[in-house]
């Protein structure tokens, strides 16, 4: 059919459009049985205290390994909160969480990681999210306080009502809240003050832009002034370099997550990179907890 309609360009490009339908369908039919035929994996990245580059916390990021490969989350995510596959996969993510919690924690006892975990707005939107989260905090023992559920300022903002009603009793069960990729949303100061939120988390794109542009280290240090005043914890993500931890610091940032310091790591890893750390003299104790 190609030959016949010529090389004329629009070919190639409704053929490509049809190739991208097919894609979608693939990962829409394959998100649907995910779980059952454990396709789904969390690898955990450390976040490290600024000061120190000790790691404190870890945010567990989903990974996809469908019958057609690996797929990544920016592409799957999507879809999974168009057709509404995210709910069940957010709560097998939510549980792997508090088993890595519990599990830390019993390993490494106070000074253990906190584990933060991504929330779509999609979830949020469930009427039974949190008598589901309670159920899977108390199977598992995980504590609620070392659970840091991140979610984007894009969704947490797009109905404040809502997010609020659920966000409180998100918080009631003692889980903690970070606004994630924060500063590419249109944040209303006198809504973020009254949603219960504990963190900010700066988007990558103006941490990429520290070393480059004075308008991204204006807006870094806004938000981090933003956050102080709330008295928020900061974490900058996509840190890349020493320059921009460099930078961080001097601002005032309390925690760093990025490729400079650590890319995500399956849990193994993860707990022989904690564990070598976790065994050096000077380690600041109850770190974890100190800053949730
Ligand atoms: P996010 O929550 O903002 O996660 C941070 C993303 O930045 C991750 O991409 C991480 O691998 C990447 N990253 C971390 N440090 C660096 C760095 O120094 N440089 C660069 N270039 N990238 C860095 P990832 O794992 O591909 O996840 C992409 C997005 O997919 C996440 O963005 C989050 O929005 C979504 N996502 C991942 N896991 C989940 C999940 O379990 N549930 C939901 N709802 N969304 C998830
Ligand atoms: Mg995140
Ligand atoms: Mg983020
Ligand atoms: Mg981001």
């Amino acid at each position: 059919a190609v030959k016949e309609h010529g090389h004329d360009g629009w070919q190639f490009f409704s053929e490509t459009l049809q190739e991208q339908a097919k894609q979608r369908l693939t990962i829409i039919n394959g998100l649907r049985t995910a779980i059952e035929r454990q396709e789904l994996s969390a690898l955990f990245q450390p976040i490290v205290t600024a000061e120190t580059g000790r790691i404190a916390g870890a945010e567990l990021l989903l990974r996809w390994q469908s019958a057609s490969g690996p797929v990544s989350p920016a592409v799957f995510i999507p879809v999974a909160e168009m057709t509404g596959a995210i709910v069940p996969i957010g709560l097998w993510v939510f549980r792997e969480a508090c088993r890595a919690e519990a599990e830390w924690r019993h390993r490494w006892g106070e000074t253990a990681p906190y584990v933060s975990v991504n929330v779509s707005a999609r979830q949020l939107n469930e009427a039974s999210l949190a008598d589901e989260f309670a159920a899977i905090l108390l199977e598992s023992g995980a504590d609620p306080t070392r659970l840091l559920l991140e979610i984007t300022e894009t969704s947490l903002m797009a109905d404040v009502e809502t997010n609020l009603r659920i966000l409180r009793r998100l918080a009631d069960l003692g889980l903690r809240v970070a606004v994630d990729d924060f500063g590419t949303g249109y944040s209303s100061l006198a809504q973020l003050t009254r949603l219960p939120v504990n963190v900010l988390k700066i988007d990558r794109a103006f941490v990429d832009g520290i070393e480059k542009s004075e308008e991204s280290r204006t807006i870094i240090r806004a938000v981090i002034g933003i956050g102080r005043s709330l008295d928020l914890k900061l974490v900058a993500e996509g840190v890349e370099t020493a320059g921009q931890h460099r930078e961080l610091c001097t601002y005032g940032c309390d925690m760093i997550q990025g490729y400079y310091f650590h890319r995500p790591l399956d849990e193994k890893t993860f707990a022989e990179v904690f564990e070598r750390e976790h065994t050096q003299p000077g380690r600041d104790t109850g770190g974890a907890l100190h800053f949730l």
